[in-house]
Parts: C-alpha cells; structure tokens; sequence
C-alpha cells in the first residue's frame, strides 16, 4: 500500500503571486489541486497528506491580498484519507512533518513524495515509480528523472571550469517513492542537513540507500516563474482539450 505525501507548503515568492503558489490558479485549478486529483486516482493509494502554509486556513482555504478565497477540493473518493498539516521552514521539513502525519506506520508501506509545483504529473508515472521500487527488494527508492538535453559546464567567476559528461546527467523530479522506514531514518537528521537537501533522494543516498532512476517526460516540470506557469497552463489545457 501506499501513501503520498504533496509537500505545497512554499511561498512561491519567484512567481510574484498574491498568494502561495500551490493556491494560484492554473487551467481553472488551483495548482495544488492538479496533483492532488492525480494521485488520489493511483491504484494502491490510501492516503494523502498535504504540507500546507502555516497561514493557510483549514479547509483548506486561502485568503489572496486581494481579498478572494480559492477553496481546495479534497475530499471526494471516500476510499482514500486525506490529511493537511502546516509545513516547515524548508521543503525537507514539510516533508517530515507530512509524514509524521501520515497513518498506518507499516514499515513496508511504500511512501511516495511529490511538489505541489509539478502540476503535470500523471497517474501513469506516479504508478511505474511505485512498480519500479515495488519490483526490486534491493531498492530503497526510486525517482523521476529525465535525461538531461543541455551540454551542462561547470563555472566559476564567470569562467567555464569544467565540462561534465552529459551522458551519464539526469534532472531529477518528482514523484519520488521510498520504502517508510527508509524515509523515516533519512530524515532523522539535523536541521542544518535537512536545510541542504533539494530532494529527499539525497537524504536516502546519503545514508547508503539504493536509489533508482525511472525515465520521465521533462513535460513534468516545475513552475517557479511565471513563464513556468503560462507553459504548465498550455500543456494542461492541450491535455484536457
Ligand atoms: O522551493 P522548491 O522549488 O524546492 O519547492 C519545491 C516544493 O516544495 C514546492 O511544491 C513547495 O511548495 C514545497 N515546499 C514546502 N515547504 C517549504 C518549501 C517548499 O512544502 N518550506
């Protein structure tokens, strides 16, 4: 069984929005919700958790500056059980304290961690991220990722230092899936740690884990400006057309 865990709890201050970035509106949706309507669909699923700003209002509400309210829908498939916890100061904290939240407790459980800021994720690719970790005991975690099309080069100072050997580079997403109690003893670590890490693979790898690469669309971006989300906006609507 598993359990997803949508950390959404950033402030979003790059896209100049008036409100949080999970709350904007993208598509007809508020952003947070195109993932959250994906992977309550994902077979297996049994709960959700959802790292949220502190100042958001419980049911899920905010307030913009403006003054307009944008409510999430959450709770439609009975089935699955849908919790909000205020998120931390970094990422890696949300997720900590979504999974803290999270019930159950199996240490077989799988957990799967995703950003609310990657609103083109598919059931399709949550589902073989979860197969892929599923399918081999010798694996602690798997990840989204998809090979990187750019020559990438070292600098400093303005200066190239180094080129690196593209073929062997991926960009890493979301959704990441880990076995509970893996994820549990990798984030068992100090906030100096837990403020470094940009993903939670690294918080695995480096207590020794096995982590695996699952082939994804670079599509399954990540909105951080506002070009970002006129991009992601398209890309849903040609879905959805
Ligand atoms: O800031 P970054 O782009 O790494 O954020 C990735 C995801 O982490 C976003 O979905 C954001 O809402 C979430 N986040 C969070 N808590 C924080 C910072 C970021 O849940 N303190």
């Amino acid at each position: 069984m598993a359990i997803a865990l949508i950390v959404a709890a950033g402030s979003g201050e790059r896209l100049g929005a008036n409100r949080p970035k999970a709350f904007v509106e993208l598509a007809g949706r508020p952003l947070l919700q195109w993932s959250v309507d994906v992977l309550r669909d994902v077979v297996g699923m049994e709960e959700i958790v959802i790292a949220v700003p502190p100042e958001t209002q419980a049911p899920l509400c905010v307030t913009g500056v403006d003054g307009g309210a944008i409510a999430l829908s959450v709770g439609t498939q009975a089935s699955i059980g849908v919790t909000v916890v205020s998120g931390g100061a970094v990422r890696s904290e949300s997720v900590r304290l979504a999974l803290a939240a999270a019930g159950g407790g199996r240490e077989e459980d799988l957990v799967l961690v995703h950003d609310a800021a990657r609103p083109l994720v598919t059931k399709e690719l949550a589902e073989s991220v979860i197969a892929a970790l599923d399918g081999d005991a010798s694996l602690d975690g798997a990840i989204a990722a998809a090979p990187i099309a750019d020559t990438v080069k070292r600098v400093q100072d303005g200066v190239v230092s180094e080129t690196l050997d593209r073929s062997s580079l991926w960009a890493v997403q979301t959704p990441q899936v880990f076995r509970r109690a893996v994820l549990e003893r990798a984030l068992d670590v100090s906030d100096e740690v837990l403020a470094q890490a940009t993903d939670d693979a690294w918080l695995v790898e480096r207590a020794g884990g096995k982590v695996a690469v699952v082939r994804a669309l670079s599509e399954n971006l990540k909105v951080t400006t506002g070009q970002d989300l006129r991009l992601a906006e398209m890309l849903l609507s040609a879905r959805t057309a």
